[in-house]
């Protein structure tokens, strides 16, 4: 029997999931049914629980039940105990799920992959929402010097700083007082979705700073525009990202990492 993999959100019907997956299992030659769940919003327990007993092998969890599969979970990775939400879960051959949460990681392959090494950078996060969470434990093991986290709510970012100090130097900044511009300034705001700029000081830009905005739109997001106003050195959205969270999941399930660069490439064509 071909195994099984599906995506559970709701609403769920706009996701590229499934095109990444079955993408990445033509390029690995696995044969792989990959489908999507629209879980009731009230249910998604039950609506997994039968995915498993049909004989379900993973699953891949978004919006907005991440933080109901964390719950599920009998095992978790690290970053996924301190994200507190999943958004990959894998059933084990004894039977129990382990849960990880993988944006971490596609986030920084994408920066690497685009920007180079992050050794020593001073970098600067927007938001303090469930993806800059899920986030900043593969940003601080990926050697920057530092991470400043702003949010508009500023308690969530000072709790944020405060969950991962014992990591790395990351701290809470209001942005008030005038410092050295950051290397590299990711927007993990949902204000890009729509369409909405946020209120920045142009000092924390500089030439040559890299922005990247973890939304991905047709258009240029409005945080992109933003830094290209001020000269920011590049630009990126985050289908890269996208592409290499699903990448880590794949291989959780199928035990080969495949290539991103060709599912983004005809994702990329897709969207325009
Ligand atoms: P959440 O709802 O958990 O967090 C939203 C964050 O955005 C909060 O920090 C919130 O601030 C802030 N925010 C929302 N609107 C505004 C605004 N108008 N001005 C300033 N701040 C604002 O969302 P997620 O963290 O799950 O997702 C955030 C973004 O990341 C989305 O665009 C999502 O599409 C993208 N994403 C991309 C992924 C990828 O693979 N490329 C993966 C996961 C997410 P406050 O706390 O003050 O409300």
């Amino acid at each position: 029997m071909t195994d099984k993999y599906a995506v559970f959100g709701n609403p769920i019907s706009h996701s590229k999931s499934p095109h990444i997956h079955h993408s990445f299992a033509e390029q690995t030659q696995q044969a792989i049914s990959y489908t999507t769940i629209a879980a009731p919003t009230d249910d998604f327990a039950d609506s997994l629980s039968q995915f498993w007993q049909s004989g379900g092998c993973g699953a891949n969890v978004t919006m907005p039940f991440k933080e109901q599969a964390f719950a599920l979970c009998d095992q978790l990775t690290e970053e996924a105990q301190l994200a507190g939400a999943v958004n990959t879960l894998t059933k084990l051959p004894n039977g129990e799920i382990h849960g990880d949460t993988t944006d971490g990681f596609g986030l920084v392959t994408d920066l690497q992959r685009q920007f180079g090494h992050l050794k020593g950078k001073r970098v600067l996060l927007l938001g303090a929402g469930g993806a800059a969470r899920g986030s900043i434990l593969a940003l601080l093991n990926s050697g920057i010097a530092s991470l400043c986290i702003h949010n508009r709510t500023m308690s969530k970012a000072e709790d944020l700083a405060q969950i991962f100090t014992r990591y790395g130097e990351v701290s809470a900044n209001s942005l008030i007082e005038p410092q050295t511009a950051f290397d590299i300034i990711i927007n993990s705001t949902s204000a890009s979705l729509n369409g909405q700029a946020l209120t920045l000081p142009p000092w924390i830009i500089a030439q040559h700073t890299v922005c990247y905005d973890m939304a991905y739109a047709k258009e240029t997001t409005a945080f992109n525009l933003w830094a290209q106003q001020h000269n920011a050195a590049q630009t990126s959205d985050g289908l890269g990202m996208l592409v290499g969270q699903a990448a880590k999941s794949f291989q959780h399930w199928r035990k080969v990492m495949p290539q991103v660069e060709p599912v983004l490439a005809s994702l990329r064509q897709q969207l325009s």
